[in-house]
Order: C-alpha cells, then sequence, then structure tokens
C-alpha cells in the first residue's frame, strides 16, 4: 500500500506515521536549491562531467530529484548523463507526488512525467528513464542500509535528507551512513539540513568531514562537507571502474547488439554495429512480431523479477521510439493457465497488492469472454504487457546518434592490437577496430567465442510461427489481446505489404540443438495443434485458413543458456558477452545493454546487484582466468 499522507492547511504534505512535515517550513523548493543543490556545490561542481551521480536517501515526495532534473536541464554546462538514487521506505503514490508540486507550477511538467512512471514499484530496484535515457532515477525500495548494499557505485553527490532524526533515527543512523559512505570515492560532497548531534558523530565516524554553515530559516544553521576518511577507504565499485567513452564495435544486429549500441552511444561512445546479413535485425530479431510480458512465480523468483525490470525497461524504449500501434502496442496480455493458476506471491495479495495489480492479476469474465474462454478458466491479466516488432525496435536503436551500422560484415575472429580489438573477417581483412568488443551474434557467438578459446553454455533453440492476413470476418472474431500460455497468439499485427493491413501470428515450435532458420511444413500442424488448447474458438476462425495453405511460416534460432537467464558480462578485459536471450529478447535486451553500460562505467545498476551477478556469462570448460 502507499503510504498514507495528509496535507496541511498551506499544502505542506505531512506523514502520519512519522508525525512530521516533508518539507521544511521555508518551503521545499528553497530547501531542495539551498540546503542539497547548493550544498553539494551544484550546478557548479557537475560542469562539463560526463556523468554525475547523486545519492539520495529518503526520496519521499521526489522534491529534491525534480529541482535535480529541472536544473540539470537548464544548464548549458549540464553533464550528459545524471543519475539520481534515492532510497525509500515507505513510497509515497504517485498522486501524490504530483499533488505535492501544485505550489510549484514551474516543475508540474516533471512531476507528470515522473507520476507517469510511479506504478508497479513493488519492494527492490526500480529504474525510471528521462530525456531521452539522459536523466535516470535508480529507486532502491525497501531499508536504505541494504539497498545499498546491493549498489556497487560511486556517488559525487550525497542529499541527507529524510524525516527529523528524532522521529526517523534509522535513516540517520551510523549503519545507514556506512552505508552512504560505501557508495562515495574520497570528494563525495555530502550535504543536509540536520546539524544533530549524533548524526554529525555518525558522519565523523564515516569519514566525513562536515561543518555547519547558516541554514535556512527557520534554521540557523546546515550541514556540509565531503568524504574524507583519515584511512584509505575500500573500492568497492567493481573494476574496471569509470572510464572515458571511446569507441566500441559490436558484433551482431539483433536486439541485444542494437540495445547495447544505443546504451553506449547516449552516454558518449562511437559505436560500430557489424552484421553479417545485408540489413539488421536479419536473425531471430527479424521475428515478425514477439510478446513482451513478466513471468510470475510464487517464490518471485529471480528470473520474475529480472522479467519486471526487463519489462519496464523495454517499455521505457517502446514509448520513446516506437510508433504505437503500427510498431508496437500496450494491449495487455492474457496468461491462459493450462493446469493450473499460476499462484502469485503472497505478499501480492497484501501489503504488495496495489503495486501489484499494476502488473498482473487473474484476468476478469470480460476479458475471458473476449478470448472467447469460459468464465472459469484460470488465467492471468497482464497489465503492462503487449505485442512489439522486434526489427522497429532494432531499427531505431540502430539510429541513435553516435551509432554506425554495417551490414555484410561476417565477422571471423578479433585480435589485440595493442589497447585495441581489431576485428577480421575470414579473409583476415580488418573491419573495424575499438577498444571495447562487445559479442551479441546470439547463436553465433559460441562459435566466435569459441575461436578465442572461451567454450560458452549457449544452446541453440529453433522456432517457427505461422502467420497470416486477416480475411473478412476474421478481425473481430480474434481476441482484441495477445495471449499466451502454450505458445501463443497475436491476433493482430501491422504488416506491409498485404491486401488487409493486419495479420494474426500464431506459434511457436521449440527445438532444442537446431540451429536451422530454415522452414519446415511440419510446423505450421504443431502450431494449429497448440492453438487448439490454448484458444479453442480462435483455433477455430483460423483452421480453415491452415487447411487451404494460406498460412505463411516464418523461422529462426533463439540462443539459451542453461539457467534460462540472459548472458551479460565481460569475456576478457574490455570484451563483453551480450547473449543468452531465449524467448525474451524484447524483455532483456534493453536491460541487459543498460546493465553492461553501468558495469562498464561503475554506474549504478538498474536492478539488484544480485541479480546483475546471476547474469554472468556459463562456460561448458573453465573459464580462462585472464581478467579480472
Ligand atoms: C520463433 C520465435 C519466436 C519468438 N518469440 C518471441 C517473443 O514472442 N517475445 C520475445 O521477447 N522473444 C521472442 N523470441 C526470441 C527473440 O527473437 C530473441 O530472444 C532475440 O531476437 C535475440 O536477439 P539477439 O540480438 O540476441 O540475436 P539475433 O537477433 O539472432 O541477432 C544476432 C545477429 O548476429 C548476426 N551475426 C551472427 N554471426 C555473425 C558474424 N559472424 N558476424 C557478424 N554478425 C553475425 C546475425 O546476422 C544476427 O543479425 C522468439 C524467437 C523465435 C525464434
Amino acid at each position: 500500500m502507499s503510504e498514507p499522507i495528509e496535507w496541511l492547511a498551506d499544502g505542506t504534505p505531512y506523514s502520519p506515521r512519522f508525525g512530521d512535515r516533508y518539507r521544511s517550513e521555508s518551503g521545499g523548493l528553497s530547501q531542495a536549491r539551498e540546503v542539497f543543490l547548493k550544498g553539494c556545490g551544484l550546478p557548479a561542481a557537475w560542469a562539463s562531467q560526463p556523468q554525475w551521480c547523486i545519492l539520495e536517501t529518503g526520496f519521499g515526495l521526489g522534491l529534491n530529484f525534480l529541482v535535480t532534473w529541472a536544473t540539470w536541464k537548464a544548464d548549458p554546462m549540464r553533464p550528459r548523463l545524471l543519475h539520481f538514487v534515492s532510497t525509500e521506505a515507505f513510497p509515497a503514490s504517485a498522486d501524490d507526488v504530483l499533488r505535492s508540486v501544485r505550489n510549484h507550477p514551474e516543475l508540474m511538467a516533471l512531476a507528470q512525467e515522473l507520476q507517469r512512471q510511479l506504478w508497479g514499484l513493488l519492494p527492490g530496484v526500480h529504474r525510471l528513464t528521462f530525456e531521452g535515457g539522459l536523466v535516470l532515477l535508480t529507486l532502491c525500495l525497501g531499508d536504505a542500509k541494504a539497498m545499498l548494499r546491493e549498489q556497487p557505485f560511486q556517488a559525487d553527490s550525497v542529499y541527507l535528507d529524510g524525516f527529523s532524526p528524532e522521529r526517523n533515527p534509522d535513516i540517520w543512523d551510523l549503519h545507514t551512513l556506512k552505508a552512504v559512505a560505501r557508495c562515495c570515492r574520497r570528494g563525495t560532497r555530502v550535504a543536509t539540513w540536520t546539524v544533530a548531534r549524533s548524526v554529525r558523530d555518525a558522519l565523523a565516524q564515516c569519514g566525513f568531514v562536515v561543518k555547519k554553515v547558516p541554514g535556512l530559516p527557520p534554521k540557523r544553521d546546515n550541514l556540509r562537507g565531503s568524504f574524507d576518511p583519515a584511512w584509505e577507504p575500500k573500492k568497492t565499485p567493481p573494476s574496471p571502474g569509470h572510464r572515458t567513452p571511446g569507441h566500441c564495435v559490436v558484433i551482431g544486429a539483433g536486439l541485444a547488439g542494437a540495445a547495447v549500441a544505443a546504451s553506449l552511444a547516449r552516454r558518449g561512445w562511437q559505436v560500430v554495429v557489424l552484421d553479417a546479413a545485408a540489413a539488421p535485425a536479419a536473425g531471430a530479431s527479424g521475428l515478425p512480431g514477439g510478446v513482451m510480458a513478466p513471468h510470475v512465480s510464487p517464490d518471485d523468483s529471480l528470473f520474475s523479477r529480472l522479467s519486471r525490470s526487463g519489462v519496464r525497461a523495454t517499455l521505457q524504449q517502446a514509448e520513446t521510439l516506437l510508433q504505437a500501434g503500427s510498431d508496437w502496442s500496450c494491449t495487455g496480455v492474457l496468461e491462459h493457465c493450462m493446469k493450473h493458476i499460476r499462484a502469485r506471491p503472497a505478499a501480492w495479495q497484501q501489503g504488495d497488492a496495489k503495486a501489484a495489480h499494476d502488473w498482473t492479476h487473474p484476468a476478469n469474465a470480460e476479458q475471458l469472454a473476449q478470448a472467447g474462454l469460459p468464465p472459469e478458466t484460470l488465467a492471468l491479466w497482464h497489465v503492462r504487457a503487449g505485442w512489439i516488432k522486434p526489427a522497429a525496435l532494432v531499427r531505431a536503436w540502430l539510429a541513435t546518434p553516435g551509432v554506425q551500422w554495417r551490414g555484410q560484415a561476417a565477422v571471423s575472429r578479433w585480435v589485440r592490437q595493442g589497447s585495441a580489438w581489431q576485428v577480421l573477417d575470414a579473409a583476415g581483412q580488418e573491419l573495424a577496430r575499438a577498444e571495447l568488443l562487445v559479442l551479441a551474434a546470439g547463436y553465433a557467438s559460441r562459435a566466435l567465442a569459441r575461436g578465442a578459446g572461451q567454450h560458452l553454455a549457449l544452446q541453440a533453440v529453433r522456432g517457427q510461427v505461422s502467420w497470416a492476413w486477416h480475411e473478412p470476418g476474421i478481425t473481430d472474431a480474434l481476441p482484441p489481446f495477445p495471449v499466451n500460455g502454450h505458445g501463443g497468439l497475436i491476433p493482430a499485427l501491422p504488416l506491409a505489404g498485404g491486401t488487409n493491413p493486419l495479420a494474426w501470428m500464431a506459434g511457436s515450435s521449440f527445438e532444442r540443438d537446431n540451429a536451422s532458420a530454415e522452414t519446415q511444413p511440419g510446423d505450421a500442424q504443431h502450431n494449429l495443434d497448440r492453438l487448439r488448447t490454448l484458444l479453442p474458438e480462435a483455433a477455430g476462425q483460423l483452421a480453415d485458413q491452415f487447411e487451404r495453405g494460406k498460412v505463411n511460416a516464418w523461422a529462426g534460432v533463439r540462443c539459451a543458456t542453461p539457467s534460462h537467464l540472459p548472458a551479460l558480462g565481460p569475456l576478457e578485459p574490455d570484451l563483453w558477452l551480450c547473449s543468452g536471450m531465449g524467448s525474451r529478447g524484447l524483455t532483456f535486451a534493453a536491460l541487459c545493454a543498460e546493465l553492461l553500460a553501468a558495469r562498464l562505467h561503475a554506474e549504478p545498476l538498474p536492478l539488484a546487484q544480485r541479480l546483475a551477478d546471476a547474469l554472468l556469462p556459463q562456460y561448458t570448460a573453465p573459464a580462462p582466468e585472464v581478467w579480472p
């Protein structure tokens, strides 16, 4: 449940839980500007930096974030990328966040953008994206100490906020401040409005050097300082740490490679994407249309949590880059549970019910009727889900400034030349060179890596879909949204080239250890049989088109891993793998690309570290001990 908030007569938000106001008597706006931004030397300190990272304890109603974002937006010397990481144990509702800026009309437009993304905020780490991916808000919902331990980044500025130390001592205690210090480098500036003795002592114990400065009335003093411990702080961020954007070669122009290229280019990298084919998205990402929906499990498994982070990441990209209705549509997806209802985590029925409802809930009678299923059918309704044309997303990512795509460039191997990778074709001719190389060639990554002595645990899984143009009367006879659960159906996909602009798509087959993308006639019957179980009414409508041979086929090769999770991590210094997207490239590619960029730059991760670590590449033979 969202945190209950009361509103004082002057419009100030007030917390009944802590018996304290969310904002100082001097007004939230001046507190954000004077105490936090100015207290951390901003905006001057971030001038012309490639990135800047701010850590805040206590997101509250998001005012400090909004003011910082507005300052970044108005500053011609702003850093290219702004990271804002904020912890919050008791998140307010999106509506209250918006309501809290009604006295500050200059922030209203930004607050509305923020409000639109404040949905489905279950406990954990959430990455919200603004300004085309240049302002990144990482919300860590839960106990600040525990959440910060899950984030291996270095902050440049720290805003210590929260209710007063008497009302909410936890957020100011030594353990929380130690967790904050872990995220600091020598010189990280810190600012807060409290000068409580206990806070000053704890800060000093953690290595901060702070001093009182004149405060905003009615407060006499504020606190400012920096992280400058008398001891050498442990290096917490993983190597290689911050690096300046340079040149990168990505092998493979599918969802994985194009997403990586876009994420790096947004950070200032010059990226060349090489592909063996003549056009982008020629591999599995050439699928005419795919479904994107979160995974649900009773224990909210790692895969389920990862799928939600991935869906959120893709939705943000689709909303900014794609044409709704023709490239994608967030229709919602019905999951028909064939044997038994897929149980949802117990917490989703209790405290987390509202946030969970934003994601997935039992399908209602109307949705079942629209799918032609009886009312007692066991089914889930995924709210933030729909269909996407993968090739449209690939093309949009490749169009990011700083990305250059080159077709008919089949990579055979690579060699180190000083500090750069030289990428060669089969004749030994150089195709490209750069200091960073990313292998994102789907299942072909396995053979390419083997040439470099790496035995990756990647498996080919061939699949075929059946699709056809809508014939008269079909559009209204099919469900108005995709259905999955036993194969799947995308009922209305706008494709080019037909007399009728809409096509339906059903499938797909799933054949392990087959790396052939040839279509097979037998797969059409297999897809029809599965559709008969999944959606008997729809199958009845479409069977005739199958029988008359009016159904087309498309086949491709998925790349799967033993863990079913994507494979993302370094194989050698400056050689990264981004592959193993399995049947969920639309869910995982955008997230993996942001994770790769974050790890490379020692930025805040878009998800908890434990989830990120689970994606490290797996091997069938021991990995060479060559990278730190
Ligand atoms: C039948 C089927 C149905 C699917 N349905 C869905 C779905 O509904 N939802 C979903 O999310 N996902 C779905 N998927 C999975 C999804 O298509 C993949 O996860 C995703 O496309 C993988 O993207 P990728 O970039 O890793 O690989 P690919 O798209 O295969 O890209 C790899 C690229 O590398 C290039 N390449 C290979 N070797 C070389 C080389 N030596 N040099 C240069 N370039 C090279 C290839 O030409 C290719 O363009 C489906 C897949 C199939 C086959």
